[in-house]
């Protein structure tokens, strides 16, 4: 199914992209949460990550790699948070997976 992000992807729909590959995009979050917030966003669209297939695992770690590299790249050296809502539960609004990384303010826990 098509999602918004797949229409960032296509740029379709206008996002402040920070970083970009043949894997993977990165974009500032509409609605940021904390003073950086950005989302990394695999190019292959997988709805969940409960659909994550083991063909799809270096493409995680590929997400995971961009994300701690563009937090540094973006002043985020003290420390930063990586999120990935999955499904009704756990909070997912746009079913194509997506990274949320957060950073430079002091995160709590446990998350609400
Ligand atoms: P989820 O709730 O699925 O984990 O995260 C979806 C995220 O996408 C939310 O943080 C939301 O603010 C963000 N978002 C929704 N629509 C847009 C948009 O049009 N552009 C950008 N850059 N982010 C969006």
């Amino acid at each position: 199914m098509d999602t918004l992000f797949d229409k960032i992807i296509r740029r379709e729909i206008p996002a402040k992209i920070i970083y970009e590959d043949d894997q993977v995009i990165a974009f500032h979050d509409i609605a940021p949460q904390a003073p950086v917030h950005f989302l990394v966003v695999p190019k292959k669209a997988i709805a969940t990550l409960a659909d994550l297939a083991q063909e799809d695992v270096p493409l995680a770690g590929h997400i995971l790699y961009t994300a701690q590299r563009l937090a540094k790249e973006l002043g985020c050296e003290k420390g930063f948070r990586v999120v990935m809502n999955c499904n009704e539960d756990g909070g997912q609004t746009v079913y194509h997976i997506h990274l949320h990384v957060l950073g430079q303010r002091q995160m709590t826990w446990p998350p609400g």
